[in-house]
């Protein structure tokens, strides 16, 4: 086997070279938002694990009830993106030290989450070192019924729900790339703090769209895995991504970056045949959430960027990848 060296070893690739392997009795294995493996009858049971890391997925000062929320709903949201109804979670956990009044709001950031999802906290582990959650979330899916990464077709839709960019519009400002007026931050900042997993719209989404996922690395790279995993390419209007008010008044420029390469915002992209596009506007109504119409799948592959005008458009910026060269 040929040496490779570590600066060329992207996040994927060292998944896919060290720990992707064919699975033997599981359905679904590594390489989707969740595995699925044997559950109650007529069930899969669907298993996500996401850690968060001080310093690399949220600010060391962060306000702990933010933290345990946003804990929880990345991986509540890895079930959305599955079409999974939450059933129970563990959780890792790291300390540099036990503090009451940071634990319980923590604790209570996490639990009030668990608590709308009727998701339950069965078990975990506890241990003295750099503060890091790693949490583990299982789901119920009926079989069959799961909104998998590979089952994209030619000709179906691109859909994407909510907005896309306020995350990534609020991280920059933290990190000092732009500056947002106070009031236009304050809006913002909670998309990044405190994202909605859009468990409600996984479900309701089972038998109307054929592949999923959720955005947390940025629009461009995570239609990406569906485009590999289902070989099919898609062609997407930039100018039809939706954003909030506040990211629309910012610079073109920053526009683009959130809306095509900001990650962490947790919205779900998802592929449906053009028949579903009825069903799919009233399930936006009925959740009171907008679900836009983006692009389309093609046979040939690739992802081809439009403007408004049906103009070609390039996008030079990549996804998140841990371990991208830099
Ligand atoms: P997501 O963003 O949906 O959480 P990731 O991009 O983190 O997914 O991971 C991509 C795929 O690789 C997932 O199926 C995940 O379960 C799998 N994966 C990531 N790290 C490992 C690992 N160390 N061992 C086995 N599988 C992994
Ligand atoms: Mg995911």
């Amino acid at each position: 086997m040929p040496h490779v060296q570590p600066a060329q070893l992207s996040e994927f690739d060292l998944i896919r070279r060290y720990f992707t392997r064919p699975v033997r009795k599981a359905a679904l294995g590594v390489g989707d938002d969740c595995a699925l493996v044997e559950g109650r009858p007529g069930h899969h049971l669907a298993i996500s694990t996401d850690m968060l890391v001080s310093g690399r997925h949220f600010f060391p000062d962060v306000a702990p009830r933010a933290l345990g929320h946003k804990a929880l709903a990345v991986n509540l949201s890895d079930l959305a993106a599955m079409g999974a109804e939450p059933r129970a979670f563990t959780l890792a956990l790291a300390l540099p030290e036990a503090e009451p009044e940071w634990l319980a709001e923590l604790a209570g950031g996490m639990l009030a989450l668990a608590d709308e999802h009727g998701c339950e906290l069965v078990g975990g582990d506890t241990t003295r070192g750099p503060l890091t959650l790693s949490l583990t979330v299982f789901g119920d899916v009926p079989l069959r019924a799961a909104l998998r990464r590979d089952a994209a077709r030619p000709g179906d839709d691109i859909w994407v729900s909510g907005t896309l960019g306020d995350a990534r519009l609020a991280l920059g400002d933290c990190r000092g790339e732009w500056l947002l007026p106070e009031p236009e931050f304050t809006q913002v900042r909670p998309r990044m703090d405190t994202p909605t997993p859009r468990v409600a719209l996984g479900m309701a989404l089972r038998g109307v769209a054929h592949a999923a996922l959720d955005i947390s690395d940025g629009l461009v790279g995570d239609l990406g895995h569906i485009l590999s995993r289902s070989q099919v390419g898609a062609l997407v209007d930039v100018d039809a991504l939706p954003r909030s008010a506040v990211l629309a008044g910012q610079p073109e420029a920053i526009q683009r970056e959130c809306v095509l390469a900001g990650g962490d915002d947790y919205e779900l992209c998802f592929t449906a045949p053009a028949g579903q596009r009825d069903a799919i506007a009233a399930i936006g109504e009925r959740l009171a959430l907008p679900l836009t119409r983006v692009g389309a799948i093609t046979p040939e592959p690739g992802l081809r960027l439009v403007d408004r005008a049906g103009n070609p458009t390039r996008y030079e910026g990549a996804s998140f990848d841990h371990f991208a060269a830099p």
